[in-house]
Formats: C-alpha cells, structure tokens, sequence
C-alpha cells in the first residue's frame, strides 16, 4: 500500500492518499482545493492514477478540491447520500465498499458532526486503518452545533461505531490544530476528555455547552461544497 498524510495550513486539514502498489490506483479523502497543483505533481511522480476523491463530509472550513480533480483526471468523487450535492458521482451509503486495485475502503455511516459524515475503514496487512472525519478527532470530536449536526447522533456514531473497532486500529482524523498526526482507537478511548463521559445525556450536555464561533468560511465553503468545490455552472 502506498499511503500519505497530506497537511493544508490553513485550515489544519489533514488529506489522506492511498495507492494500490499492483495497479497504482490511488484514492484521495478530504482534498483542499487550493492544494489540487500539490496532489496532481505528487499522483504523476508516485505513477498513480486517481480514481476516487472523496470527502467524509460538507465541509464548512474549507472547500474541496474534488470537483477540480475529477475535472484534472476523471476520478470519481463520493460523498454522503445525505449531503444532497448536486455534483457528486455516486452518493455514499452505509457499508459500501470502494475498491481501490486490491484495497477496500468500507464506508461508515458516523452522523453528528454533520448529518452526511462519514468514516473509512481500511485493512491492510492485519492493520485496521480508520479515517474519521470530524467525528473522532485525536484527543477531540467535530462539533455538533450547526450543518444538522446533533451531539446524541455522534454518541452514537463514537461509542457504537467506532470505539467498536479493534483497539490497535490507527486513527486519521480529517484535522487537528495541535500538531498530532495519529492516534489509536484504544488511545482515544482512554485518554481523549470528550469519551470519558458517564452515558449519552451527559454527552449530549457537554457538546451542546461548547459556544464555539462558527469558521470563517462557513458562509462560502458549504454552498460550494454542495458543488463540488466549483462555481455554479452560467446557463
Ligand atoms: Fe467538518
């Protein structure tokens, strides 16, 4: 397997490349359309094709680049069927595979960040690799306070989904602002503050008193991630 994290400054994005050694096929999760030049040279020099672009969720921090790649090289781009966009090449549901030459990515439903987030999961060589999103983030979780967002559907999606996952399964997050590039599920569940809570009532009271700011690009990246990334086509 060939895999590389990726990191986007600006809006502390982590985007995640995997290949196929045997037909150099490569799948890139949650892409920054301003880094789509990088990923572009990085495929040709690798000898990888891209099929697949996809995102775990609409986005409301930054603006993806899979409309510009499958423009660049006629991947196809996934997403949630939630999402309602109005661009994406298949809507994704509840454990669908995405083959990848010999790799599979299994799709998991993970509301409460967003109600279209999803998580990825990958084995490889008896490693489990999960690339969740803003669901469970490394000593965190996404935010629940806006997108449909709802803090129980994420109780759900971490302690009956994901924390389901073998303890030694590595953890990609979509983002982290304080320089931690992996983690473990078994890692998350004993040491990250937001997991440690008695039951879902006290979940839900502990997101929903957050009083977060929204991000600065809300207003711009959620309508044009509804499209892809793109501007909307003049008729
Ligand atoms: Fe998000």
């Amino acid at each position: 397997m060939i895999f590389r994290q990726l990191f986007e400054r600006e809006s502390s994005t982590y985007t995640y490349l995997i290949g196929c050694e045997q037909t150099r096929e490569a799948a890139l999760i949650d892409t920054v359309k301003e880094e789509v030049p990088k990923y572009l040279q990085l495929l040709e020099e690798l000898d990888l094709t891209l099929a697949y672009a996809l995102d775990t969720h609409t986005h409301a921090d930054h603006i993806t680049g899979a409309g510009d790649l499958r423009d660049a090289t006629g991947c196809t781009t996934l997403l949630g069927e939630n999402a309602n966009s109005v661009c994406v090449s298949h809507p994704l549901r509840d454990g669908d595979e995405i083959h990848i030459g010999t790799l599979t990515l299994t799709a998991l439903f993970t509301p409460g960040h967003t109600d279209d987030s999803y998580s990825f999961v990958l084995k490889h060589q008896d490693q489990t690799y999960a690339f969740t999103g803003d669901t469970l983030l490394i000593r965190g979780t996404g935010r629940t306070d806006f997108q449909n967002g709802n803090a129980a559907d994420q109780y759900h999606s971490l302690f009956d989904r994901l924390l389901q996952l073998p303890e030694d399964t590595l953890v990609y997050p979509a983002h982290d602002y304080k320089g931690w590039m992996l983690s473990t599920i078994g890692e998350e569940k004993a040491h990250n503050p937001r997991l440690q809570v008695r039951d879902l009532p006290a979940y839900v009271q502990l997101m929903n008193n957050l009083k977060l700011p929204n991000p600065k690009m809300m207003d711009v990246a959620v309508p044009a991630n509804r499209r892809c990334g793109q501007a909307l086509e003049q008729h």
